[in-house]
């Protein structure tokens, strides 16, 4: 017995679950909207960290306009040393289209049955959802937190709002009482109606894209000569 009068070892705390979150994208290329979007969400749903997983072939959209290993490289240097971010290139590492289920089932294996994973994605991407592969399995493996975007406010398709009967919960810690399996929806601090489409309008043109993205990030890709053909 313990001088708590429990069998050893039962009154010791187990170890937290580890809390992680995936927020996948194009990221052609990555902008302080991602960026300030990750920091955020691990501050709001006090996350490990933020995996942020460039695919290498998106199924549901046209082929990016720069490489993988570019996309990554930018992503790098836009993470520099953020604490809680990181840059993952897992999707890069396997063949054939870059599905969500398919990167979130190899972190779960990574990170075990009790840790809280969370697949994070923006509102636009959101309303998507239904269409993408595997639907149901997403949320057996994670649970959906979707960021509000001040430039995407469409209403839900009646397939989405059908694949989310019952899950949805207010808030974070309702969450990360299970592994897996409920949708919560964020407003972040800085909502940033910033999106890559613009930025690859304004670097095909010649725009300035200054603050729009890391200063590493715009001094690579202008050096490069990357985005300026339109
Ligand atoms: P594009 O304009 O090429 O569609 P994007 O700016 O939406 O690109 P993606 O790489 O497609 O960027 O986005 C990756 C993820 O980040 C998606 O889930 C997307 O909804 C989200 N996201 C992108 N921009 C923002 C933003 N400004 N605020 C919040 N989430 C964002």
């Amino acid at each position: 017995m313990s001088e708590t009068g429990l069998p050893v070892g039962a009154d010791r705390q187990l170890p937290a679950p580890p809390r992680v979150a995936m927020l996948g994208g194009t990221f052609d290329p990555v902008h302080v909207g991602h960026l300030r979007s990750a920091v955020e969400l691990c501050e709001a749903l006090a996350l490990d960290r933020v995996h942020m997983v460039p695919a290498a072939t998106p199924p549901l959209r046209g082929e990016p306009w720069v490489s993988p290993g570019e996309r990554l490289a930018l992503l790098r240097l836009g993470i520099g040393d953020t604490p809680g971010l990181v840059a993952d290139p897992r999707e890069l590492e396997r063949d054939g289209p870059s599905y969500s289920a398919d990167t979130l089932a190899s972190l779960r294996r990574e990170l075990g049955d009790e840790a809280r994973l969370v697949m994070a994605l923006g509102h636009d991407a959101f309303l998507r959802l239904a269409d993408w592969h595997e639907p149901e399995r997403l949320f057996t493996l994670a649970h959906v937190v979707v960021i509000d975007r001040p430039d995407h406010q469409a209403a839900l398709p009646d397939a989405l709002v059908e694949l989310l009967a019952g899950r949805e919960v207010e808030e974070g810690e309702a969450l990360m009482a299970r592994p897996a399996g409920r949708l919560l929806r964020l407003r972040l601090p800085s909502r940033m109606a910033i999106s890559a489409t613009e930025l690859r309008h304004r670097l095909a043109t010649g725009l300035s894209v200054r603050y729009l993205l890391p200063e590493a990030v715009e001094a690579y890709l202008l050096v490069r000569g990357l985005y300026r053909h339109g």
